[in-house]
C-alpha cells in the first residue's frame, strides 16, 4: 500500500462521520487531540483500523455512554487512545479477540475479522496494539505507530 502524509485528526473526524448513524445521540464523543497533527502511514489500511476500533467501541456501549479519542506521542511514535464506557472485554476471551473470525456479536452483525486485520496492519507499520479493559466499565484500545512512516 502507498505511504503518505495524513492529517490524522481529519481521518478521525471522517471515521466519526461515517459511523454517525451508529452513534446517534446516545453516545457522547470527547476529543483530546494533543498529539502530532500529521503522520506518515498507509492511509487506506490505517483508516480501516480506525473504522474498526471506533466501531467496536460503539458496539460495546449498550444505551448511553462516552467514547474518548485522545492523540499523543510517545517518543517517535504517534499514540491514539480510543476509550469507551461499554461492557468491557471479559478476561476469558481477552486472548482471543484478535483471532480471525472471533466475534461475540450476533450472526450477521460481526465478521470477527476487524481486529485480526487491524493487528496485521499495525504490525506492518511496526506499531503496537494494546487493550486495557475493565469488565462492566469499559475498554481502552491504544494504537502506537511510528510517526515518520519509515517502516510502513
Ligand atoms: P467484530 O467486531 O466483527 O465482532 P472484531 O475483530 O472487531 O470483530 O472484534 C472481536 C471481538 O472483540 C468483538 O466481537 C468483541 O467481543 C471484542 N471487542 C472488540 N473491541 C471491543 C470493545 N471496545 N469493547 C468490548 N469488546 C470488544
Ligand atoms: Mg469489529
Amino acid at each position: 500500500a502507498e505511504v503518505k502524509e495524513v492529517e490524522i485528526e481529519d481521518s478521525l473526524e471522517s471515521v466519526l462521520t461515517l459511523l454517525q448513524h451508529k452513534l446517534s445521540d446516545r453516545i457522547t464523543v470527547e476529543r483530546r487531540y494533543e498529539g502530532p497533527k500529521r503522520i506518515t502511514c498507509q492511509p487506506g489500511p490505517l483508516n480501516q483500523v480506525l473504522m474498526n476500533v471506533v466501531g467496536n467501541a460503539i458496539d460495546a456501549i449498550e444505551g448511553t455512554g462516552t467514547i474518548t479519542l485522545a492523540t499523543g506521542r510517545n517518543g517517535a511514535m504517534f499514540r491514539l487512545s480510543v476509550r469507551d464506557t461499554g461492557h468491557g472485554i471479559p478476561a476469558a476471551i481477552r486472548d482471543r479477540i484478535c483471532e480471525p473470525f472471533f466475534t461475540t456479536k450476533p450472526v450477521g452483525s460481526g465478521t470477527g475479522l476487524g481486529l485480526s486485520i487491524s493487528y496485521s496492519i499495525i504490525q506492518r507499520h511496526r506499531g503496537r496494539l494494546e487493550f486495557h479493559s475493565d469488565e462492566g466499565r469499559g475498554t481502552e484500545v491504544v494504537i502506537e505507530i511510528p510517526m515518520d512512516g519509515a517502516s510502513a
